[in-house]
């Protein structure tokens, strides 16, 4: 793995071979995941143009939103620091801000986010429903100076711009690529990087009613759809046979998936084939997005609860 952040090449990951899934199908996993040690997967894609943005504008500072587990959030903190920016992370929950130290010793995510400099600022849920609200930015501004805005899970022009870049040439050979969809940035850039005869499946980690609309802002083209029946109750929510599925999974091929995206796409993927869902010959593209710093979290949770923990 690459250790150093290269905005200024293309740069793809392999493509490895899973598994049959009966019918001939062929299912293939793109590793994503590998792209660097801190900066894995679709967060990488996303914020390689806004970072080179932010630099094209002398910006010394990246701020940027999510909650106490994001990936986004941990994969901001890395990338900034390898880039040479500071970077401010607005994190929803205030009520972590007031044992900050006890915070940072539970939560693996803003721990890791701090040791990469990042300075983090709690916000109430109300704050942070209203973090696009001009008022709310400008009082940020007072508080941090000047600095490049990179949005709640860093979707924008320039993020969907980087995530085309995760399909390759002779990608053009999968009759379907499967992607989680989180914001809907990443699925928007491989959309636009498809082909025509290309068939790009996304499976939301939430209930997203809003994301057909999202897609189709960054997107003009008709072939993908959402396969929504497997989120799982909602973001970051999972039930004992999701954990089950990414130890079995993991048993089977040696790959790690996470809870709260690639896991749950997985999934899908699997009961699809199991309903026939994939034409004869079929062969089928997944995305690994990455995604695994917030295993940790996630087993705290698990551990709780006194329910079996994912592997790693
Ligand atoms: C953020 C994330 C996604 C979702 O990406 P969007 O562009 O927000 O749709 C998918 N997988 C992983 C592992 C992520 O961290």
């Amino acid at each position: 793995m690459q250790k150093v952040l290269d905005l200024n090449s293309e740069i793809y990951s392999k493509n490895q071979f899973i598994t049959g899934l009966g019918n001939n199908v062929q299912l293939w996993l793109k590793r994503e995941d590998l792209l660097h040690p801190e900066v894995s997967g679709n967060k990488f894609r996303k914020l390689k143009y806004n970072l080179q943005q932010a630099l094209a504008q002398n910006k010394k500072k990246v701020l940027t939103f999510g909650g106490a587990f994001s990936n986004h959030i941990a994969a901001t903190a890395a990338a900034a620091k390898l880039s040479g920016l500071e970077s401010v992370g607005v994190i929803r929950g205030e009520e972590l801000g007031g044992n900050l130290e006890e915070t940072l010793k539970t939560n693996a995510t803003l721990n890791f986010a701090v040791s990469q400099g990042m300075k983090l600022h709690f916000v109430s849920r109300s704050d942070y429903r209203n973090k696009t609200a001009p008022g709310f930015i400008k009082n940020l501004q007072l508080k941090f100076g000047e600095f490049y805005l990179v949005p709640e899970g860093g979707t924008n022009s320039l993020a969907v711009k980087g995530c085309a870049e995760i399909l390759s040439e002779e990608d053009k050979a999968f009759h379907f690529v499967c992607t989680s969809v989180g914001t809907g940035g990443t699925i928007s850039g491989i959309i636009n990087a498809s082909e025509e005869n290309q068939q790009i499946l996304g499976f939301p980690a939430l209930k997203g009613d809003f994301l057909s609309a999202e897609i189709e802002k960054y997107s003009g083209k008709q072939n993908w759809e959402l396969i929504s029946g497997f989120h799982f109750g909602g973001y970051a929510r999972y039930k004992p046979e999701l954990i089950e599925f990414i130890n079995n999974f993991k048993t089977a091929y040696g790959i790690q998936l996470d809870p709260v995206y690639t896991g749950k796409m997985l999934y899908g993927i699997f009961e699809l084939a199991r309903e026939s869902y994939f034409p004869e010959n079929s062969r089928i593209l997944a995305i690994h997005t990455g995604g695994l710093q917030g295993i940790p979290g996630m087993n705290r949770i698990l551990k709780k609860k006194q329910l079996p923990l994912i592997q790693i």
